[in-house]
């Protein structure tokens, strides 16, 4: 059997070793046009910024690799132009001669990644505009960073204050996870940064209120952003600078642009070869990778697969999906019965020594699908036991539905502790878990690590209350306009109060139950809930009519900037 695969990156190197493992006899030909396979593209905006110091770190394995220990025959600069799905055969160029060659193949992959989206703006082509894909992309960027403005260049070799390197400008086009991960690097290389983003929050995956904490977190590191405004256009400026000029009028000088407007399938060969595209763009395929040609299998950022939480055709352009899909491919191929199980988007971005992550289905899907079906908790437990030095808040958002506690989705963002949270969530949603299976599941536990009642176990506990009816909840946009009951001390209110509450602290409530409505709903705040959630049982067995308002005043602060008008830059 001889198999091409056509992409020798994340999806395309993962298939080409599978296969080998799995057969010994296939004759495997791995193309790629760029220069390198195997290459951590995850790792770019890194490199960029130094962390990641030497370009060979980012190069997992090379042509001779494969070819020495897995008898791959691995050609790089070598693009396939052309697919006869009849003949069955694909016609490679070498991308140095031009020359074109036609092999035949029993089996095709394609793994041809996505490209990074680049609108045809006035002046997008300038120098000093980028975006990062590849390798040679990282090192243009560094090379352009590096030479800098005329000012700065041999700066370094003179002593005195003239070492002091001024800061340089950059502006970040799209607030996606590459866009960020790009502000932040830049930022750990001294620049200055602006974010302009055309929608009203960044990381466009999250609910707004929990962007919102994340745009805090830039602001508080000096990051400038300029949301919801579009880049209009490009324009020359003295000493190479380019000014970025938006949609509203606005100009931001910069000495470099990075473009991390998203990416989009490259379905190319795939529609000169007559495969079927799904509705969102990219190659249709089935559970096994196969495309609508039965010898013709599509795997990674190129393909549509389904969502596994709302089962909508989705494109998910993400490093460990495209992965398991090569992996995938290579198992049906190779007459095994594995299939894809959708993608939950499941993602995490390191930012400025925190940490957001998500898993699952959003709330704003949920409306855009109409479905109502879902409650929503907030909590903000401690990342590990608080007696144990450098415990840290995670901001956790928990989706479920409210008819039967399936898990939906669940959005966390802190200093410590996030990933291991969203990732045990990230499996338990695979395997259809509800609330009930958080309340219950057995977590590992010492004080470094965590608590007896872990930030899941505790998620699962309050999600469970909710449903079973022991805790009535209430969120802060019905409940800023109802009867508020703040249980907190007098001396908390001191420092941050709510308009128009009652203030009873929990321990006195019991004593003048006398000052509360019968009539009402009653909306208990504290600082995170768990007071609130006392003193509601306290009330609810007083026949009133009480409701924990959902992470107290620590979700207050981001859930009202959803409605009040934003401070500036
Ligand atoms: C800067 C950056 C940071 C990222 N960070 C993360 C992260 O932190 N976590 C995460 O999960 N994901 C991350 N991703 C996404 C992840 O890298 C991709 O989802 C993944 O690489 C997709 O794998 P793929 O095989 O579909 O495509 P790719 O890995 O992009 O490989 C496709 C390859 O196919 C080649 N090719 C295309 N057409 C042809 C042709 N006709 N002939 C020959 N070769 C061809 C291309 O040159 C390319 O090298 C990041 C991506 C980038 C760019």
């Amino acid at each position: 059997m001889k198999v091409i695969i056509v992409g020798g990156v994340a999806g395309g190197a993962s298939c080409a070793a599978r296969l080998r493992r799995l057969d010994e006899r296939a004759e495997i030909l791995m193309v790629e046009r760029g220069p390198y396979v195997s290459y951590a593209n995850c790792g770019l905006p890194y490199h960029v910024g130094g962390v990641i110091e030497k370009e060979s770190s980012l190069l997992v394995a090379n042509e001779q690799t494969f070819r020495v220990q897995f008898a791959i025959d691995v050609r790089t600069r070598c693009e396939a132009i052309e697919i006869s799905p009849k003949e069955k055969t694909v016609k490679l160029r070498d991308v140095a001669t031009g020359e074109v060659k036609s092999e035949s193949y029993d089996k095709l992959v394609l793994s041809p990644g996505a490209a990074s989206v680049r609108p045809p703006l006035p002046g997008i082509d300038l120098p000093g505009i980028f975006h990062v894909r590849t390798v040679p992309d990282a090192r243009e960027i560094r090379e352009w960073i590096e030479r800098g403005s005329a000012f700065l260049s041999g700066i370094h070799k003179y002593s005195g204050f003239q070492t002091l390197r001024p800061k340089t400008r950059s502006v970040v086009v799209g607030g996606g996870f590459i866009g960020l991960e790009m502000v932040e690097n830049l930022i750990h290389r001294g620049f200055e940064v602006t974010l302009v983003e055309m929608l009203d929050q960044v990381l466009p995956m999250i609910d707004p209120e929990h962007a919102r904490v994340v745009e805090a977190h830039l602001k508080r590191h000096g990051v400038r952003l300029a949301l919801n405004d579009g880049v209009a256009g490009f324009k020359q400026a003295a000493n190479s600078a380019i000014d970025v000029e938006t949609k509203s009028g606005k100009t931001y000088p910069a000495d470099v642009v990075i473009l991390a407007l998203g990416v989009r399938p490259d379905t190319t060969l795939a529609k000169q070869a007559g495969l079927k595209i799904g509705e969102r763009g990219g190659i249709r395929v089935d559970e096994q990778m196969r495309t609508s040609d039965p010898d013709i299998f599509a795997v990674g950022d190129a393909v549509e697969v389904k969502d596994f939480v709302t089962g909508e055709w989705s494109l998910v352009a993400l490093a460990g999906p495209a992965n398991r899909q090569g992996r995938i491919a290579a198992d049906v191929i190779t007459g095994r019965k594995s299939r894809f199980r959708g993608t939950q988007g499941t993602s995490i971005i390191g930012l400025f020594g925190a940490a957001i992550a998500w898993t699952g289905v959003s709330e704003k899907t949920l409306n855009r699908m109409g479905d109502t079906d879902y409650e929503k908790i907030y909590l903000y437990p401690n990342s590990h036991a608080g007696y144990y030095p450098g415990a840290k808040p995670i901001a956790l958002k928990v989706i479920f539905r409210k008819s039967d506690g399936r898990l939906l989705g669940a959005q966390a963002l802190g200093e410590d502790g996030v990933d291991k949270r969203i990732s045990a969530l990230a499996a338990m949603l695979q395997m259809g878990a509800t609330i009930y299976d958080l309340e219950e599941a057995e977590l590992c536990y010492a004080p470094p690590f965590g608590s007896a009642k872990d930030p899941l176990n505790f998620a699962g506990m309050v999600a469970a209350d909710v449903l079973r009816g022991d805790m009535p909840l209430s969120h802060w946009n019905s409940a800023k306009t109802g009867f508020l009951l703040d249980v907190r001390e007098p001396m908390e209110l001191a420092v941050e109060n709510v308009p128009g509450a009652l203030n009873i602290p929990l321990g006195q409530l019991r004593a003048r139950l006398g000052e509360l409505p019968h009539d009402r709903e009653i909306h208990v705040i504290c600082r995170s809930g768990q007071r609130a959630y006392y003193a509601t049982r306290v009330l609810l067995q007083n026949g009133f009519k009480a409701k924990d308002v959902s992470g107290g005043m620590l979700s207050l602060a981001h859930n009202y900037l959803l409605d009040t008008e934003r401070e500036g830059d």
